[in-house]
């Protein structure tokens, strides 16, 4: 089958690439010049383990193709995938879904036999039917079928999570979509991936549900974390007793800085104003969203409360940048907003990421970046880890408490236990745990105190 996909990012070059990689002919198609000239060269505009040895090698066997090109590829192909962003319209939150409508007038133009165009960009309910609008209005004549099918994959495991998928969702009516679509993920099908077929509507509405479900289970272990602080109990423990709960289930529920990314903020925000322009509003996604943009900026008052509220003159170093470990996505991510509010705060700021310094330093001002960890954290007053990167996870500790000015640890992502910390004499906090300060009021306990102590115990001739 020849299949051309529309938006060569994160999701329709890892969808492009997979197709092509179950045998299929595919072109993938892009606005941006300097993108698909890279990736003509074999070079990856983005990082996703995996994914360069999958474009070589099926570029390599002449099944995968870039190109500017858009009508050419469309003309000859039997099914279009829309993949270009849907990113959140300034000013109100909805979906800003002018990049899907322009796809569908450019491919309308092109259409030639019959071609089954489906979206899968995010996009809110009803979309498919407007896209379907336009393409009939700009093409009487076209013989097509538009189809909704959401893609669920995770940036950093996206190879996996298209290949090995929970379900695939395919919302059309037209029996001849159906078969088609069937076709293009039939090697899914022979390891028996479920295919839920639905209308266009209810496969649209599946992925924001999906998305806002995740997102309200982040938020709600976040809030529980906030309690647990208070009332001196562990989250983590919390975590797994509820988690074990088949009802339940584990996932999704790690307290830290916020939820980040491209998608959740995002889709969050999309649905909210859908519920609203319908006139059922969700309430609880209006909360889930306001919760986790306010949690995001109040991360930098948790560093603060290392110094007595006051960072002024401070070095922070931050450890990750990128919302999750293994992408170099900085889309909304937790560290943006936090080294914002540092910085306000009067506190100087540096910084390592393994893959996301890049596209950090056009989102954020007056930042050092240092060529690794033991770099960023000379001379550091506080370290913050912000994304639970697997180098960061076992740091030599004793090199780092001789490097930094003072031993203060912020870990959000309780990569650390709190007792190993402290042991190795850094003062250490971490979200919804036990740790030496976390269950005694600032006043009872002032982290200044538990910095020179950890000061002195480091001096002390043991080590
Ligand atoms: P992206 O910004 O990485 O990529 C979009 C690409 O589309 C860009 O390269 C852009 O140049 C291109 N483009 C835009 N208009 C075009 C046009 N008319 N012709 C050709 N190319 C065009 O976006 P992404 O992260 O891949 O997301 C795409 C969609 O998939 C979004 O709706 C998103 O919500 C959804 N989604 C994303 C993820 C994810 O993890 N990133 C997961 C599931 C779903």
């Amino acid at each position: 089958m020849r299949v051309a996909i529309i938006g060569t990012g994160y999701v329709g070059l890892v969808s492009g690439t997979c197709i092509a990689d179950f045998g299929h002919t595919v072109v993938c198609v892009d606005k941006d010049a300097n993108k698909i000239e890279a990736l003509k060269r074999g070079e990856i505009p983005i990082y996703e383990p995996g994914l360069q040895d999958l474009v070589r090698t099926n570029a390599g066997q002449g099944r995968l193709s870039f190109t500017t090109a858009l009508q050419e590829a469309v003309r000859v192909a039997d099914a279009v995938f829309i993949a270009v962003g849907t990113p959140s319209r300034r000013g109100d939150g909805h979906a800003d879904l002018s990049y899907v409508y322009d796809a569908a007038r450019e491919i309308a133009n092109a259409l030639d036999g019959y071609t089954v165009i489906i979206t899968k960009s995010t996009v809110p309910v009803g979309t498919g039917d407007e896209v379907e609008r336009i393409i009939q209005d700009a093409r009487p004549d076209a013989k097509f079928a538009v189809v909704s099918n959401p893609e669920f994959l995770r940036e950093g495991a996206a190879i996996h999570d298209f290949k090995h998928p929970d379900r695939i969702v395919v919302g059309t009516e037209d029996e001849q979509a159906k078969k088609l679509v069937a076709e293009i993920y039939r090697p899914l099908n022979l390891n028996h991936v479920p295919i839920l077929y639905t209308t266009r509507r209810t496969a649209e509405l599946i992925k924001y549900a999906a998305n806002a479900f995740l997102a309200t289970k982040i938020t709600f272990i976040n809030e529980i974390a906030d309690l647990c602080e208070k009332a001196g109990a562990d989250v983590q423990e919390v975590a797994r007793g509820i988690g074990l709960d088949n009802r339940i289930g584990s996932k999704f529920l790690h307290a830290g800085p916020g939820f980040g990314g491209s998608c959740f903020p995002k889709d969050v925000r999309a649905l909210v104003k859908t519920a609203q322009d319908y006139g059922v509003p969700i309430r609880i996604l209006e909360a889930v969203a306001a919760v986790n943009d306010a949690r995001k900026r109040s991360m930098a008052r948790k560093v603060a409360s290392a110094f007595g509220g006051v960072l002024r003159g401070k070095t922070v170093a931050v450890l990750g940048l990128t919302f999750k470990p293994n992408t170099d996505d900085m889309r909304e991510a937790p560290a943006l907003a936090l080294i914002t509010a540092l910085q306000d705060m009067g506190a100087r700021v540096r910084a390592f990421d393994p893959a996301g310094m890049r596209q950090a330093e056009t989102l954020l001002n007056n930042v050092v970046y240092c060529e690794n960890t033991y770099d960023c954290a000379e001379g550091a007053d506080a370290l913050v880890i912000t994304t639970e990167w697997e180098q960061f996870r076992a740091l030599d500790l004793e090199r780092l408490h001789n490097l930094m000015a003072c031993p203060v640890v912020v870990d959000l992502r309780n990569v650390y236990r709190p007792e190993e910390m402290h042991r190795h004499g850094f003062a250490y906090s971490c979200v919804g745990r036990p740790s030496a300060t976390a269950h005694l009021a600032e006043d009872d306990f002032p982290l200044e105190r538990v910095i020179s102590m950890a000061k002195v115990r480091a001096r002390a001739p043991t080590r």
